[in-house]
């Protein structure tokens, strides 16, 4: 056999031209998958000299996804293996899992899962290899004529969707056949590959539940079940994240709002949009009024702007050019009929806001600035509306309506680099306010096909995010070529207490509204020049941001926002009347303090304090009253006894005062 010379992880070797990555890579169990000349690819391709290969953990981000897509392949055999007229729709891997579409004869339940299950479990044991062949259009729909879905994937040109991308859409067109023990094909399906080299490298997965999805997105289309599922390099892990799961569950802000009678979404108002109770109203004050003290602290200052605008705003700022499908389609105003219905004078399009940034640049506008009013920032509570598709909407996290803490930077190119600085410093301590501690941040930089301004401009604005972000000391990912064509990007990353991430705030140069709007201002020389712009939301939304704290906290709010920091609760109704005057007197001293005057017995009312979260149960029996004084019943069901009004009322107001948690 003759040899040939490959590159493995970085090292030369010499090997015989029959060896496959399968077999270079069979004493490391972890190694699954392979990049062929940076190309991932199956480990049992074929080599040719000069290759470069490198081996891909089970592990890394590539590594997990052919795992979960191997998974969702080994659930397709298993289906058609138990209910065999099942008609094959797309299986991705997706964030934590996969899924895969199918139309069957009758919709699946619960315990169809259980039986997939062990169907795929058999197919796992049985160490099936995925087989990778190559096939043309015709042999393909010959072969598959029984997959109506799959042919429809074969007949499309060009790219398919991201998600059908598993199946189509790569340079040749392949079937994979999974071999059983005897080395013959027991199942095959159209698909791209690549795979893990047979069934039994899945180490640990579960079927989580069933959906209804519509083929390839669309409502025209045929309904068909989804099947989701997760899968993980070992079940210890799969085990960390069904408990991650369930303890999220617990925290799911949607149930927490009902809970605590926080904010709903009334059908009659329309999807995604919510109305906030009283409760909720409390906490989202609470958390507008620090930022607002805050904001004038660091120089901002306040403008309103109307919800709604004539289109024009909007094709000057140029949303309505590449944003228009997230926006609410147009209201028609303004137009008059004649006697026969026919139109006189055509009407005027208005348009729902759906950023707050063209009208800020009005602001900017409205006269003539001088280098000596920069920075100028521009900081607006603004409620905006945007066409969310129905499918990604998720409580108050992701909604239609929602108010950004949006603010727009203006200052002179000298400026920038201290102002971002700055910036960055004054979004994450104000984050830390709020009880988020875990950062890292993410630079997104120049995609070099598509971009406004000059080279000089964007390495200007890039390095000074850089420097920003360094300064931090907190962890920096590049994500290289991901900024919008108009500036690059700052964003802060935010653990919640339950380690999971979310994007909160980003920092975003533009160097493209100035120009789109004229904006100038006269410098020191006495020439015009474009003041630089940038754009920042501390929160993303108020909603989004009181959703993440809902969860972050899990409805336990520490008490400078709690709706209720303390509730007086009487041993007997004897004590209602000395309790409710101290309960008046903590009000006074601007505490939220009510007194539960119900029926309840005692027991009663401390499971209904716990139930909704109230960071301070005051209590007060016979020894308080006699000593003038309450008793503390803490979340963690702590008692302090004895503790004189003004002490306790004290205790309350510094913790308020301090924002910490109790
Ligand atoms: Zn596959
Ligand atoms: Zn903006």
């Amino acid at each position: 056999m003759s040899q040939i010379s490959v590159t493995v992880d970085g090292k030369q070797l010499s090997v015989e031209a029959d060896q496959r990555p399968t077999h270079i890579f069979a004493d490391n169990k972890e190694i699954v998958v392979c990049k062929i000349n940076g190309v991932l690819k199956d480990l049992w391709t074929d080599l040719s000299e000069g290759d470069v290969v490198e081996g891909v953990s089970i592990s890394s981000a590539d590594g997990l996804a052919v795992l979960r897509h191997s998974t969702a392949h080994v659930m397709a055999q298993a289906v058609q293996e138990v209910y065999a007229n099942t008609r094959l729709g797309i299986g991705p891997p997706i964030k934590d899992g996969f899924y895969y579409d199918f139309d069957p004869e009758n919709t699946f339940n619960p315990d169809d899962l259980t039986k997939i299950e062990s169907a795929m479990r058999k197919i796992i044991k049985e160490g099936q290899r995925f087989r990778r062949r190559v096939t043309t259009e015709a042999e393909a729909l010959r072969e598959l004529a029984h997959e109506p879905y799959k042919c429809e994937l074969i007949g499309i040109k060009g790219p398919a969707g991201e998600e059908a991308s598993v199946e189509v859409g790569g340079s040749e067109l392949t079937i994979y056949d999974n071999l059983g023990r005897d080395g013959n094909p027991v199942w095959s399906d159209l698909c791209r590959g690549p795979h893990l080299p047979s069934t039994k490298h899945i180490p640990a997965f579960k079927l989580m539940r069933t959906a209804a999805a519509y083929w390839r997105g669309s409502e025209k289309n045929p309904m068909l079940q989804r099947i989701y599922g997760t899968a993980w390099p070992s079940q210890d892990e799969l085990n960390a994240y069904l408990e991650l799961l369930a303890e999220a569950e617990k925290r799911d802000h949607r149930r927490l709002g009902t809970e605590l009678d926080l904010f709903s979404f009334p059908e009659e108002i329309g999807s995604g949009l919510a109305v906030f109770h009283p409760k909720g109203g409390i906490v989202r004050r609470a958390m507008e009024d620090y930022s607002r003290i805050r904001h004038e602290e660091e120089g901002y200052e306040f403008v309103y702007s109307p919800h709604i605008t004539k289109a024009a705003l909007f094709e000057t700022s140029g949303h309505l050019q590449w944003y228009a499908d997230g926006m609410y389609p147009p209201m028609i105003l303004d137009e008059e009929y004649n006697a026969d219905g026919t139109v006189k004078r055509a009407g005027q399009q208005y348009y729902m806001k759906p950023m707050n940034c063209p009208f800020h640049n009005l602001i900017y506008k409205s006269r003539g600035r001088s280098y000596r009013e920069l920075p100028l920032r521009l900081f607006e509570f603004g409620t905006v509306y945007r066409y969310e598709k129905s499918g990604v909407l998720h409580g108050i996290t992701r909604a239609r309506g929602f108010t950004q803490d949006d603010a727009h930077i203006y200052c002179t190119k000298e400026q920038m680099v201290g102002e971002l600085d700055s910036l960055l410093t004054f979004v994450l301590n104000l984050l830390r306010d709020y009880g988020l501690n875990d950062f890292y941040l993410e630079l997104s930089t120049k995609n070099d096909e598509k971009f406004v301004g000059e080279d000089s401009d964007w390495e200007e604005a890039t390095e000074a995010l850089r420097k920003a972000a360094t300064a931090q000391n907190l962890e920096l990912v590049l994500d290289e070529g991901g900024a919008a064509f108009y500036g690059p990007k700052i964003s802060v990353q935010a653990k919640d207490a339950i380690g999971r991430t979310w994007q909160m705030s980003t920092i975003q140069v533009d160097f493209q509204l100035p120009q789109r709007f004229e904006l100038e201002f006269s410098a020191t020389d006495g020439t015009r020049q474009r003041p630089v712009m940038i754009h920042r939301a501390l929160f993303g939304s108020i909603e989004r941001f009181f959703g993440v704290l809902t969860e972050h906290y899990s409805g336990a709010f520490p008490p400078w926002l709690a709706p209720v920091q303390a509730i007086g609760i009487p041993v007997a109704d004897t004590f209602s009347e000395y309790l409710g005057d101290v309960i008046k007197q903590m009000r006074k001293a601007g505490i939220r303090a009510e007194l539960d005057a119900s029926d309840d017995r005692m027991q009663k009312k401390v499971r209904n304090a716990q139930m909704q979260k109230i960071p301070f149960m005051v209590i007060a029996g016979e020894e308080d009253q006699k000593a003038g004084a309450v008793s503390f019943r803490y979340r963690n069901g702590e008692q302090k006894n004895g503790i004189p009004i003004a002490d306790a009322i004290a205790e309350i107001k510094k913790v308020v005062q301090e924002r910490t948690q109790v």
